[in-house]
């Protein structure tokens, strides 16, 4: 849900907005380390909005993960990276994309690469790879999405990954945009907190794209709490974002 928040000791998670098709960011922080988790258009606004001109804070970003290059997860990479050059960033970034990827993140910011005052550094994320970041003990999982439209709701298989990530004896299972999926049953198992999108109210005749609300809170069910991300309307139009 847009706006909400989580804490457990010294680790806190934002989610200032998730709205399928215009844009998801999240903002967790642990000790001495700011990640965001999935970057949507606004991700830099909304990151200017929490550090202002406190130019040392944003050398506290250590990385971005997204679960997939959908536009409305990686389309405010460009801006983001702009941001951090504007505000003198000097230390390494990481991004964090599911292996394959060559969509929004990967675009905007293949062309900036080596000429910004910062080095930016792409890793690749698949089924079961752990990698150490930004304070965080990093897992991903394979999770099932497609493109979607209007016109073709039901579009081609896209590379996309779901999140464990460990911080502080906390674990925090990220969802991503994916239809259901096992390695989500087992990775929301004793999470501490998951946050699952929960983009349709009724099913919808397409494998594979994406979650219904109760297929999520089965998921959130698994884990010690959870929180619903990226609502769709349901059948009578009504927004619930
Ligand atoms: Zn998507």
């Amino acid at each position: 849900m847009s706006g909400a928040r989580w804490a457990e000791g010294k680790v806190r998670l934002e989610i200032p907005f998730s709205i399928p098709g215009v844009s998801t960011v999240m903002m967790l922080e642990s000790e001495g380390n700011v990640n965001m988790i999935e970057c949507g258009d606004g991700a830099a606004g909304y990151l200017y909005s929490v550090f202002g001109r406190k130019l040392e804070l944003y050398e506290l970003l250590s990385s971005v993960i997204v679960s997939h290059e959908h536009l409305d997860h990686a389309g405010g990479l460009n801006s983001v990276l702009w941001l951090l050059e504007v505000a003198g960033r000097r230390g390494d970034l990481s991004v964090v994309t599911p292996e394959g990827s060559t969509g929004a993140a990967y675009k905007s910011a293949k062309p900036m690469i080596g000429k910004l005052n910062y080095k930016v550094h792409f890793l690749n994320s698949s089924e079961k790879r752990r990698v150490e970041i930004g304070g965080l003990v990093l897992e991903s999982f394979d999770t099932r999405h497609r493109d979607s439209f209007p016109s073709n709701r039901c579009g081609n298989p896209v590379a996309s990954v779901g999140y464990s990530a460990e911080a502080e004896g906390s674990r925090i299972v990220f969802s991503g945009d994916t239809g259901p999926v096992s390695g989500l049953q087992e990775k929301c198992s004793s999470a501490d907190l998951a946050v699952i999108e929960s983009t349709w109210e009724k099913p919808v005749d397409c494998d594979g794209l994406h979650l219904t609300v109760k297929e999520a809170m089965e998921y959130g069910a698994l884990a010690g709490e959870s929180i619903m991300v990226h609502p769709l309307r349901d059948r009578q139009g009504n927004i619930i974002m």
